[in-house]
């Protein structure tokens, strides 16, 4: 039975219809429109949203499911899909069944497994030998469900560059998480996405300062030397300029670089972390992003780097880069659905508006997942939106008063009000 739901003022990825409405049969969105202009046929079953706001439901772009515990944590954040960096296809199948059951669980898009050249960085990450081997790995994990792929530390040129191809030529969006390889280079080949804050910007380190090992130096490295850096040099502003005009979405992770245990002290999303987190982020497993060992000077310098970081995607925004909202949850106190939240108030901060922070994780989001049917209310589009209690464009927080969430065309029981 087609539904519609009336008396809401629709936000739809791009502009704002007042009175608006949206109309869905099954899983599909058939119409978006004024509310006053339309005449439903009588087979329609009208929803009144008493005068809230309908908006697309929020992407969140980086995220590892096989560490969350809490799937339905996403949902009741508004957050309907996200895409994984890189778990295994039997996690995310089993996502995905969840899903189509409609259990309260989030869709998954899959950049398949990170991808390294010689010998895997990390244990969810898969190698390859040489060039050659390139493209009967990826139509592998295409296979398995993949809908992108993502480059990892240990790539080398030549495995980027057959990634990159193999991909284009799929029409398949490809995204880096790496600190060796310029960003620039990998934007040059025709990539789609980078990951982090750091990972766009390390070719403009002059040197990378040599870290001790002891000192958990695996967060540390994301910090450290990035410092010193401003957004206002030749060399910066040609690298944001190549951004912009090459199309990618870099999304900044900015809540990765929120100096751990700052869980503790802090509520993410003004939320409580629930007790279940709290002892899963204490498990040594989750040491190589604490801050366990630093100086007051690592502390110190983090914090301006944090800064740093922030000046840039100013900056990148000044520019026309597109950004994209992703949170690396669960890193500790990085919390499913409410880290979504966090990181667009720290967008907000830095200089992206109410609205286009709201679209970083929504019609942004879908144009990185080259997904045209999810983060925007339009005909065809996959039936995911909020009813919202507030207008989000005027006070983001509002994003947090949802009243009810449709997943997949159906309600999702919500425990917020
Ligand atoms: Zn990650």
């Amino acid at each position: 039975m087609p539904q519609a739901i009336v008396n809401v003022t629709v936000w739809d990825g791009q502009r704002t219809i007042a009175p608006g409405f949206v109309l869905w049969e099954g899983n599909r969105i058939m119409d978006v429109g004024r509310a006053d202009t339309v005449r439903f046929a009588s087979s329609v079953r009208l929803i009144s949203g008493d005068g809230g706001w309908l908006i697309p439901g929020l992407i969140d772009l980086h995220v590892h499911v096989d560490e969350v515990i809490t799937p339905s944590l996403f949902l009741q954040f508004g957050v309907t899909s996200v895409r994984d960096m890189g778990s295994s296809p039997k996690v995310i199948q089993q996502w995905r069944t969840r899903w189509q059951r409609g259990e309260p669980v989030p869709y998954v898009y899959w950049t398949g497994r990170n991808i390294d050249t010689g010998k895997p960085s990390w244990w969810e990450a898969v190698a390859v030998k040489k060039p050659a081997d390139v493209p009967g790995l990826l139509e592998h994990m295409r296979k398995l469900g993949a809908d992108g792929f993502k480059l990892y530390v240990n790539s080398d040129r030549a495995t980027a560059e057959a990634v990159i191809d193999y991909a284009r030529w799929r029409g398949m969006p490809v995204t880096a998480h790496h600190e060796t390889i310029p960003s620039s280079e990998l934007m040059r080949l025709g990539i789609s996405g980078i990951e982090h804050a750091h990972c766009l910007l390390h070719e403009l380190l002059t040197e990378r300062p040599r870290i001790d090992e002891k000192r958990q130096s695996g967060y540390l490295r994301v910090f450290a030397g990035f410092e010193r850096l401003s957004p206002d040099t030749a060399q910066a502003r040609r690298l944001l300029e190549l951004a912009y005009a090459t199309g990618i979405v870099w999304t900044p992770t900015l809540c990765l670089y929120d100096l751990p245990p700052w869980w503790r002290r802090k509520k993410p999303a003004r939320i409580a972390v629930p007790e279940a987190w709290r002892k899963e982020w204490s498990k040594p497993y989750w040491d190589f992003i604490s801050t366990r060992g630093w100086t007051q000077e690592d502390r110190r310098r983090a914090e301006k780097s944090i800064y740093v970081f922030r000046m840039f995607v100013r900056r990148a925004h000044e520019f026309g880069v597109l950004i994209g909202a992703g949170t690396d949850t669960p890193a500790p106190g990085v919390l499913p659905g409410a880290a979504l939240h966090h990181e667009l108030r720290l967008l907000n901060t830095s200089g992206l508006s109410n609205e286009e922070a709201l679209r970083s994780a929504t019609i942004v989001a879908g144009r990185a997942l080259s997904q045209g049917t999810i983060g925007v209310l339009q005909p065809g589009a996959r039936a995911d939106f909020l009813l919202l209690a507030a207008n989000p464009l005027n006070d983001l927080s509002n994003l947090q008063r949802i009243r009810k969430v449709w997943v997949n065309g159906k309600p999702v029981p919500t425990a917020s009000k």
